[in-house]
């Protein structure tokens, strides 16, 4: 079922970690043993699989049964049978170096010479863990994030003696689970990932403990000014202000006093009631977006865009992977590199310097490659290249697209998706200029048919990106909508495929296409209202054509969600399919049209978009003006000639 060299695989822990990861690889088809020191633990990692599988399977995210996939489940308490056959192991046991010691010299003992031996520690050193072996050519770091279900970024990790065919063995391994590998190239604290959250969380610590900004002030601009999911000390109430102190005091890191403060007091964050917010006594989280007016971002993102540089410049990790690790594991908003960029690496660069003059604190002096892009002329989307390389004109450049993924066939089909899974593909502003330039750009003669969908399992698009909005002025508000008519207006027959929520701006861009298709489990929406708004991408309109007066307010002025079921019986959607039947039943749909008649389908597109808005009189007028139209063609005289002959027709367009 699976089509690397990997059969066998044994997890060790079934902790909150190794549970997730015994579960993904089950599912994607590989026997796994799952191993844990005690009995109950095993059946709690075992139950805790069960419940998460039924979760995926109610939302008709499983291809097979729970029953199948626990199939390939065994547990084990003894570590010996459970390494035996393995052609890896991940190991996911407590984040202690003395314990994975241990755990790697058994391994060494006992598992087959050619297994993979990995771990998946969030902080330690994969080159020492490795030094318990013999064999340390074989050992790598395979860092899973958590929730491994739901979180699609693994890092690879490489110890200092990891070999290129085991790092590239975990990388194969982590794409067979439908997951995105990264190469972490150096055995660096932190690795990718947390190297550049390390200066979202502390720089606002730093800055509340020399009373320079406020808790709310940080977590209201770091989210409502700069889009980031969750404001730095809201992140680390929800993972324990403990979690981030210990690995920072290993790591021998100075450590911000307020961050000591918390732990002394045990106030660790949601899980003792009480961290930089109250959750017991207070509001919890209670910051308003007007709190982050003063705060200073760049401070913050500055340092991340150094710790970015020095990734870079230690050959550790590409810009791409850099961007594509803090895009999938923290869900930021863009990739660091990218914004470091569009900010500009030159005012980074100074901001850096100033603060290093003012403060004497190593951790604003700037990094040497830095420095080197800067001299270099290299400061950034304005100039053409930074840490990306840009068009002349600062564009994406054509062809190039940041946020969106397409592949034209030579049958004519340009699949386009949208690439934002951990924003659950909202349209930003930059997403929906994307859709408009590629679509405006690409020569239609060479398309027969478009579809779009969104990356990832969870949303087509679960709505506009908020954030990317609240900047805006009324005036720009209202030019923020010509890719929905220009996907409505493109020539050639567009559908939307489906999966999972479908919502404001997402609904929109699927009512811009000709034709829906979705799975049972997706869901459709116009919350706007609930925001004070209004659907302000055509909705109103396309859904008062496509629905009728009655649903159309319905879904305008209470905001609610309707399932595929009554989507379809309503009209809003062609077909709702379970998740089994989608890609084929929008292959049907789309070999019928990249099959027909290029020209007929123009045609009929323009008459019948036109002819909804048009009297029946100068509608039908338009349709019997494209009827004689096509009299005159070339694709006619095939589809009739065919007809007679019994044969497919083979349409050209002429
Ligand atoms: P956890 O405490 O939930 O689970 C660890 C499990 O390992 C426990 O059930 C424990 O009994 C078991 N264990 C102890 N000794 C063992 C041994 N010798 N063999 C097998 N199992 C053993 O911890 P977790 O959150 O699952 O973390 C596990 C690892 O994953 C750590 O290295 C951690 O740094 C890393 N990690 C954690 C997260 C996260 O967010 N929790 C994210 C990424 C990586």
């Amino acid at each position: 079922m699976t089509d690397t060299n990997i059969g066998q695989v044994s997890v060790l822990g079934a902790g909150n970690m190794g549970h997730g990861i015994t579960e993904v690889a089950a599912i994607a088809g590989y026997d796994v043993t799952m191993r844990d020191v005690e009995e109950d633990l095993v059946a709690d990692g075992y139950e805790d699989i069960k419940w998460s599988l039924e979760k995926l399977a109610e939302k008709d995210h499983l291809d097979e049964s729970v029953d199948e996939v626990l199939g390939r489940i065994d547990t084990a308490v003894e570590l010996e049978p459970a390494v035996a056959d393995a052609d890896l192991v991940i190991e996911a046991a407590p984040e202690r170096m003395d314990l994975k010691k241990d755990i790697f010299g058994d391994l060494d003992a006992f598992a087959p010479d050619d297994a993979l031996l990995a771990s998946n520690t969030s902080s330690l050193s994969i080159t020492e863990m490795a030094t318990a072996t013999s064999r340390p050519e074989d050992v790598v770091g395979m860092h899973f994030f958590n929730p491994p279900v739901k979180m699609n970024l693994v890092e690879v990790i490489y110890g200092e003696e990891t070999s290129d065919e085991t790092a590239e063995a975990a990388y194969e391994f982590v794409e067979s689970l439908d997951k995105t590998p990264i190469y972490v190239r150096k055995d660096v604290h932190g690795f990718v990932v947390n190297t550049v959250l390390g200066p979202f969380i502390d720089e606002p610590a730093w800055m509340v403990s020399n009373e320079e900004a406020t808790i709310r002030e940080a977590d209201a601009a770091m989210v409502h000014r700069r889009g980031y999911p969750m404001g730095p000390f809201e992140l680390v109430d929800l993972s324990g202000i403990d979690v981030g102190y210990h690995v920072r005091t290993e790591a021998g890191r100075p450590i911000p006093p307020i961050m000591k403060e918390k732990v002394e007091a045990d106030e660790l964050g949601r899980k003792t009631g009480r961290g930089y917010y109250d959750y017991e006594n207070g509001d919890g989280v209670d910051y308003e977006p007007s709190d982050g007016e003063n705060f200073d971002t760049l401070r913050v993102e500055a340092r991340m865009v150094n710790e970015a540089a020095r990734l870079v410049g230690d050959d550790v990790a590409t810009p791409e992977e850099i961007d594509t690790g803090v895009r999938l594991g923290l869900g930021f908003p863009e990739g660091i590199c990218r914004r470091g960029d569009e900010i500009g690496l030159d005012v980074v660069l100074d901001k850096l310097r100033s603060l290093h003059e003012k403060t004497e604190q190593d951790r604003f002096e700037p990094d040497d490659y830095l420095v080197e892009l800067v001299e270099q002329g290299r400061t950034g989307e304005d100039a053409g290249a930074g840490f990306h390389d840009y068009g002349s004109d600062g564009d994406a450049g054509p062809g190039e697209y940041r946020l969106l993924n397409y592949e034209l066939s030579e049958n004519g089909l340009l699949e386009v998706e949208l690439d934002r899974p951990e924003r659950m593909n909202a349209l930003s502003m930059s997403l929906l200029g994307e859709i408009d330039a590629l679509l405006s750009s690409v020569n239609s003669d060479d398309v027969r048919c478009v579809t779009f969908e969104g990356a990832g399992d969870r949303a087509f698009s679960a709505g506009a990106d908020i954030g990317g909005f609240a900047d805006l002025t009324p005036t720009d508000a209202m030019d923020v909508t010509p890719a929905f008519e220009t996907v409505n207006d493109f020539e050639r027959p567009t559908i939307a495929k489906i999966d999972g929520y479908c919502l404001g701006a997402g609904l929109e861009l699927a009512l811009a296409c000709d034709l829906r298709v979705a799975t049972a489990n997706a869901k459709f929406g116009s919350p706007e209202i609930g925001l004070g708004l209004i659907p302000g991408g055509g909705g109103t309109q396309r859904l008062l054509r496509v629905l009728g007066e009655t649903r159309a307010k319905e879904l305008v002025f209470r905001g609610n969600r309707i399932d595929a079921e009554r989507a379809e019986e309503w009209g809003l959607i062609n077909r709702a399919v379970p998740a089994k039947e989608f890609d084929d039943t929008v292959s049907d749909f789309v070999d019928d049209i990249v099959e027909g008649p290029p020209i007929g389908l123009k045609v009929a597109k323009k008459v019948l978009n036109q002819g909804a808005d048009a009297s029946l009189e100068a509608a039908l007028t338009m349709e019997s003006q494209g009827f004689g139209l096509l009299m005159g063609t070339e694709d006619v005289r095939e589809g009739t000639t065919a007809f007679r002959d019994d044969r497919d027709p083979e349409f050209r367009g002429e």
